[in-house]
């Protein structure tokens, strides 16, 4: 759709690897991706999220999506048998009715599918929090390690800090840790972020020259949890399908890849009239092998979910 095109000329920093590394920066392990992979796809970005969702938005207009700003979903149609639509609501507080053959659910990790028709939700870690903020004049590696990705963990092991140079000398840093050990009764974001930072002197020394852009934010639970794909009339993709750690940094890209198969599936099942759990969850076995034939962080989680049944089958 022209999305790497316009990606390769924007000013988004292009990134060729990620490095784990100790909190004192002694131990160290780069994953360079053209080492496992001999395409393009070995190369990658790291976007302003607020850009790039704008770039995908775009795109699916420029390509004949209609578009709907401000607009919420506020209730599925259909009954226990399957999806056929939904309600939604603009700003003004106007309500319509869509029907469609698939709703496809890209709500995020609370998953409005998920959450109306009561899917089960299989949980693959405890729940974790996270502080970030946003860098200016922070320390940047040189040359083709310049937007690689670092992951740092800290002195005790427990927490690990991310750390992704972004474009106009700005970097992103965060910590995450157990919810209960960051966010509870250790008083300001700010307080805690300092804390943390001790216990990981190599991040600490990279900011020494850096100054905080506005403030530092607090994410609600982390937390790695799947659904079920697809059902009658309904797919899931993104992190209604699937939420990993945010450690893989692999979120969006199994966003759009698990949009990429759903869409292929839809057109497949409804070139039959067939928009049934079985036609439409077969994009989702399609994205396990596809993590599969990829060892990575995303194959053991989308295995599992791959096993979950499909709920809702109409009776025959
Ligand atoms: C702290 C943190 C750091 C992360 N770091 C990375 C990283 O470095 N790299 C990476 O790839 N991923 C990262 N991720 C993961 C990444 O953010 C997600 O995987 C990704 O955003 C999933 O995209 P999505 O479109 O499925 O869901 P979301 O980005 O959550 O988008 C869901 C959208 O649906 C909208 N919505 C919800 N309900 C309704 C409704 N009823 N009607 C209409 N619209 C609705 C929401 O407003 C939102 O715009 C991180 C996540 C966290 C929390």
């Amino acid at each position: 759709m022209g999305l790497v095109e316009r990606l390769n000329s924007s000013p988004f920093p292009k990134k060729h690897g990620v490095s784990f590394c100790s909190f004192d920066g002694r131990q160290s392990q780069t994953f360079t991706f053209a080492d496992r992979e001999s395409s393009s796809a070995a190369q990658t970005w790291q976007v302003l999220r607020s850009e790039f969702d704008q770039l995908l938005w775009n795109t699916a207009h420029s390509h004949g999506a209609e578009c709907r700003e401000r607009t919420r979903v506020t209730r599925l149609l259909g009954d226990q048998y399957g999806v056929q639509g939904a309600v939604i609501q603009d700003a003004e507080g106007n309500l319509a009715e869509i029907q469609a053959q698939v709703v496809v659910d890209a709500t995020g990790q609370h998953s409005l599918v998920g959450e109306k028709l009561g899917l089960p939700v299989t949980e693959h870690s405890p729940e974790r929090s996270a502080l970030w903020g946003y860098y200016e004049n922070a320390y940047r590696d040189a040359g083709q390690d310049a937007a690689t990705t670092h992951i740092f963990r800290s002195r005790d092991r427990r927490q690990w800090f991310w750390y992704v140079p972004l474009r106009d000398n700005v970097v992103s840093v965060g910590v995450v840790g157990a919810a209960d050990h960051l966010l509870q009764g250790r008083g300001r974001p700010a307080t805690v972020f300092e804390e943390e930072l001790v216990e990981c002197p190599i991040v600490l020394e990279r900011l020494v020259d850096a100054r905080l852009l506005g403030e530092l934010r607090a994410s609600g639970p982390l937390q790695s949890i799947s659904r079920p794909g697809a059902g009658p009339g309904w797919v899931l993709v993104g992190d209604a399908l699937a939420t990993l750690d945010p450690v893989f940094c692999s979120g969006v890209s199994l966003a759009l890849r698990s949009g990429e198969l759903a869409a292929d599936a839809i057109v497949a099942a409804l070139s039959h009239q067939q928009a049934t759990a079985a036609e439409l969850g077969q994009f989702f076995a399609r994205l396990s092998a596809r993590a599969a034939a990829h060892p990575s962080p995303e194959r053991g989680l989308l295995q599992s979910a791959v096993q979950l049944p499909l709920v809702f089958r109409r009776p025959s």
